[in-house]
Parts: C-alpha cells; sequence; structure tokens
C-alpha cells in the first residue's frame, strides 16, 4: 500500500529528489501546493527547529504525516553566517547573485586557508503534527570559499564552494554527482535508513 506524506516546500527540485528516494518504501510525496499549504514565518535560530516548524505547519494542516528540510552555508570567518539566512543573506529578495556578492564582500581580503565552509542540511519526519518523536537528519559538506564564481550547474552558493575532494567548484560538478555526495543526499540517505527502520519495527 502506498503511504502519502506530505513535502513542506514547493521547491519541484527538491521533490524530485525526495520523491525518487522514498519511492522504494512506497511513499508517495505530495508537495503542500497540493494541498493549498502556504508558507509559514521560519521563526527559528537553527535549522533544525525551522524545519520542523514548516513540517510541522503541513502535518497540522493536512493532517498527513509530513517530511520538511532547511538548509544553508556556515562560513568559519564569518562566525557561521549566513547559516540560517543563507537564502536571504543580502535581503528578503535577495537572488542568488546578490548573496553571492555579500558574501564575496565579506570575505575580501580573507587568505584561502581561512575561507573554511560547509554546507548543512537537516530533513525532518513528522508523524502527526504533535509527533513527540520526530526523524531528524542532517548531512554536511566541507569546502572552501573562492573569490570569484566559477561554472554554471547547481544554485544558491554553488559557484562559490570550492569542493577540495573534486579539485572544483560544486557549480561545476555534473548535477547527478552532486546529488549523491551533497549535504542533502547524506540526510535523504539517513532518512531513508530511518523510515526503514521503523518499518521493520512495525511503525509507520
Ligand atoms: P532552503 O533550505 O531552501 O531554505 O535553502 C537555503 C539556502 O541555502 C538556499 O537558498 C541557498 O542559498 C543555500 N543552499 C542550500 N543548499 C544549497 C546547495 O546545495 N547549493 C547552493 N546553495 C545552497
Amino acid at each position: 500500500m502506498t503511504h502519502k506524506v506530505v513535502l513542506a516546500s514547493n521547491n519541484p527540485g527538491k521533490l524530485r529528489e525526495i520523491a525518487q528516494i522514498l519511492a522504494d518504501l512506497d511513499i508517495e510525496v505530495v508537495p503542500q501546493s497540493a494541498f493549498g499549504v502556504g508558507e509559514v514565518a521560519e521563526t527559528g535560530l537553527t535549522f533544525v527547529e525551522n524545519a520542523l516548524i514548516k513540517a510541522r505547519h503541513a502535518a497540522e494542516v493536512t493532517r498527513l504525516p509530513a517530511i520538511a528540510d532547511d538548509s544553508g552555508i556556515e562560513v568559519d570567518a564569518l562566525d557561521g553566517r549566513p547559516g540560517i539566512y543563507s537564502a536571504r543573506y543580502a535581503g528578503p529578495e535577495a537572488s542568488d547573485e546578490d548573496n553571492n556578492a555579500k558574501l564575496l564582500r565579506e570575505l575580501e581580503g580573507v587568505p584561502e586557508d581561512r575561507r573554511t565552509a560547509r554546507y548543512q542540511a537537516v530533513i525532518v519526519y513528522l508523524r502527526h503534527a504533535r509527533d513527540p518523536t520526530p526523524i531528524l537528519c542532517t548531512g554536511s559538506w566541507e569546502g572552501r570559499i573562492l573569490t570569484a564564481p566559477r561554472g554554471r550547474h547547481g544554485f544558491g552558493y554553488d559557484p562559490l564552494f570550492w569542493v577540495p575532494t573534486h579539485g572544483c567548484a560544486s557549480a561545476e560538478l555534473d548535477p547527478a554527482e552532486k546529488n549523491r555526495i551533497s549535504h542533502r543526499a547524506q540526510a535523504l540517505a539517513c532518512l531513508k535508513a530511518e523510515l526503514e527502520k521503523r518499518r521493520a519495527r512495525g511503525r509507520d
């Protein structure tokens, strides 16, 4: 039997990625827009809090189990900024270019060895809005902030994110390779494993 789960995001890229991974578990992932669920204010101070706020809202409105993710980039020389504010670093309506330009400005003069950074991703799963034991999965991907953009794939900070294991920017990686190793891929693999464990124990 297929189980429906609502995804607290309207991003088609995320939907595709999450739906593919969970299809093996007979889970049908439906975007919250299909139920008319609107966006909720991300008022938390951590990725975990914001993911829980989004999932709880979607579960409350739809009465279905819910999945939400939250992600961003953490730069050591900036004490972890932009962090949870990655999407709105240069302002509420900021484009990827605006955010990247601000990041380069903030890091002006910072030498290569102090430009360390990592992408962080959190994915949560709630069986219902008042679920006291949510599944919490995290992933992180280490790199460094370049001094100028490179590459044309990906989105967000990918043109500025140097991937030492591959010797290129993440915007220069083949998208399939990025989806294999990224922070989100790690968190998703964890979610799949945790849902499999619950199923083996006879819980949903
Ligand atoms: P959200 O999780 O959709 O709220 O995304 C947060 C923000 O973090 C995005 O708008 C990007 O700026 C940044 N971000 C998260 N993951 C990635 C990634 O894989 N590549 C580039 N930027 C990312």
